[in-house]
């Protein structure tokens, strides 16, 4: 018999997993719970994006999907990164509000029901503040506050700060969202470039439930630089400030060197005439690496989007 076409669903709640075996099964468990919960009993699909887990993670989501209704298997072709497989599963996601969170229990799913209650209010976008953050280490807490301060700083886009990928976003700012093909994605940013009327929740960001973090820190550093240089052409410009000031510092020198010349004056060090040429190289050899390398990063992405690949492919997609 054919079935009838269904609604799309109020929510989506999409996540990414990649090696979470350990926490598929508790995080479903408190998903559910609590958006069966939610007042007004809003219909919902969860969306799970397999992002070419390694460990029995898949396995996990099936056995799940038997226990659970509404939810959503989405495997990817191969691992293709948090930011990648967020977005695979928001382009899938149908619902009216469609909420991104990570798969690690870090992020609270009983905090769903304050983004509803907010979005329910008008708001396009409620995004999770962490107000305090466990079980991470000195130097992540560190970095993180450094890097949310300094692209605040770098681009116009008002991003804020400490806030992760966890949020609630609309239906017309997850139609902007796909209309953003860029490969370095950088969420959060693209997020608060949409606008429309966006607002914090805050939030006490829990320890993971178990496993280790994907983010080690050369990963974390790539995404750094992605999230800077996809929302700030500030470096760009550093790098040609760099240029007019170690010119700058040259030609006065240079008219030092020319005047003592022109008068036969010998200033202090002037037997020891290369250490100052060697600090001069040395010093414009390292301007010009440095504007090369911030060159090379934004021309690397260039290249990356001019070869227009798909953002991801996928292997398989089944719903319970
Ligand atoms: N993740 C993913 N693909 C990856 C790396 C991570 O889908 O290549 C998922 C991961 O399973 C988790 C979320 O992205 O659900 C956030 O990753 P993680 O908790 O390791 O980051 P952290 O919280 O340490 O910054
Ligand atoms: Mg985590």
């Amino acid at each position: 018999m054919q079935q009838p076409a269904e609604a799309p669903p109020t929510l989506s709640i999409v996540v990414p997993l990649y090696n979470e075996e350990g926490n598929v099964a508790p995080l479903l468990e408190r998903i559910v719970g609590i958006l069966t919960r939610l007042p007004g009993t809003p219909s919902y699909e969860i969306i799970l994006v397999n992002d070419g887990s390694k460990d029995r993670t898949l396995a996990c989501i099936r056995e799940e999907m038997r226990r659970h209704r509404n939810i959503a298997l989405v495997s990817l072709s191969r691992n293709f990164g948090h930011q990648i497989a967020a977005s695979a599963g928001i382009d899938i996601a149908q619902g009216d509000a469609v909420v991104l969170m990570d798969g690690d229990l870090q992020d609270p799913p009983e905090l769903i029901s304050e983004f509803v209650e907010k979005w329910r209010q008008g708001y396009d976008v409620v995004y999770a503040v962490r107000r305090t953050r466990k079980g991470e280490s000195p130097f992540k807490l560190l970095t993180a506050r450094v890097f949310y301060r300094t692209i605040k700083r770098l681009t116009k886009v008002s991003i804020p700060v400490d806030t992760g990928d966890f949020r609630l976003m609309s239906r017309r700012v997850v139609v902007a969202l796909k209309r953003s093909p860029e490969r370095h994605r950088f969420l959060r940013g693209l997020v608060s470039w949409v606008g429309y009327n966006q607002i914090g929740v805050e939030y006490d960001r829990d320890e993971r439930l178990s496993g280790e973090t994907k983010y080690p820190l050369p990963k974390m550093l790539r995404f750094a630089i992605d999230g800077i240089t996809s929302f700030s052409d500030v470096p760009l410009r550093f790098a040609s400030y760099l240029g007019f000031f170690s010119s700058a510092v040259a030609f006065i020198y240079a008219l030092l060197v020319v005047g003592f010349k022109l008068f036969s004056l010998h200033p202090p060090g002037y037997t020891r005439g290369w250490a100052s040429t060697i600090v001069a190289v040395l010093f414009l050899g390292g301007v010009q690496l440095i504007s090369l390398g911030i060159l090379g990063e934004y021309i690397g992405r260039i290249y990356d989007e001019t070869k227009g690949r798909p953002l991801y492919l996928i292997s398989e997609i089944e719903r319970s």
